[in-house]
């Protein structure tokens, strides 16, 4: 699959509904959306506002039903179980909450990701621990999740999501759980990472303190998109 000059993200005209019959309910609305490759991309907006519902159809963890949405050039209307599975390989997830494994360690946890993808073992074991120590972990990766810190099980799902080098991450909430500084860290190695890596980042957030690493930040509200001309005005002058 080859992102080159056609954008990570293109949504054309999304509506979707949850529920059936009378408790059919519209969450989203004629969403439009382009997101091109290495951008960082914050999304903000109340709680309810369809956040959440917009990442996980962009990450095929949800069928869409009307309208258009591009993953790095794939159709996800109408695409086979198999098609979302394939394009899921190019994704990588981080959730508020770390979905650590507890009874594996920090390295097993990243190297759990890596098996999925069929890479040589000895090869998934040096990119494990290439990864742990760039997130600042190279002395806790035989600590299983329950001996780390918040920020550090955070950074640990940060790891297990770089590790592929997907070409899009999708982050939700990553830093609700953390305190002040904490959460300024992981999204400062998520920055980092993705910078070198020239991976494209949506992040959603309620956290005003880290909006400033974003390319640009988009404003949800009951269902609809609004971009904010926030740090892009500034950065372009
Ligand atoms: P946000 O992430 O911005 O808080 P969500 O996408 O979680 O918003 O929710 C948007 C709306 O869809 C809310 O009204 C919520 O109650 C509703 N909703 C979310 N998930 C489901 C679901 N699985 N079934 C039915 N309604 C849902
Ligand atoms: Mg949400």
């Amino acid at each position: 699959m080859n992102s080159l000059g056609q954008p990570t993200i293109a949504i054309q005209n999304l509506d979707f509904y949850y529920g059936q019959g009378n408790l059919r309910k519209q969450t989203l609305f004629d969403i439009n959306l382009e997101i091109n490759a290495g951008e960082i991309v914050i999304m903000t907006g109340p709680s309810g506002s369809g956040k959440t519902t917009l990442l996980t159809l962009i990450g095929c963890l949800r069928s869409i039903q009307t309208g258009s949405l591009k993953i790095l050039g794939q159709e996800l209307a109408g695409a086979s179980k198999e098609q979302m599975i394939q394009i899921r390989r190019y994704v990588g997830y981080i959730f508020q909450a770390h979905n650590l494994l507890k009874s594996l360690t920090a390295k097993q946890n990243v190297l759990m990701s890596l098996e999925l993808h069929s890479i040589a073992i000895a090869q998934t074991h040096q990119q494990a621990e290439t990864m742990l120590t760039e997130v600042g972990l190279a002395d806790r990766m035989d600590y299983y999740p329950a001996n780390l810190s918040g920020g550090q099980k955070q950074r640990v799902a940060i790891a297990r999501a770089l590790a592929s080098h997907p070409k899009l991450v999708l982050a939700d909430e990553p830093t609700a759980a953390l305190d002040k500084k904490s959460g300024r860290d992981v999204v400062e190695v998520m920055q980092k990472l993705a910078k070198e890596q020239g991976c494209t980042i949506l992040l959603v957030t309620h956290d005003n303190r880290i909006l400033d690493i974003a390319d640009r930040i988009l404003y949800m509200e009951d269902g609809r998109l609004a971009s904010q001309s926030g740090t892009l005005a500034l950065t372009e002058g």
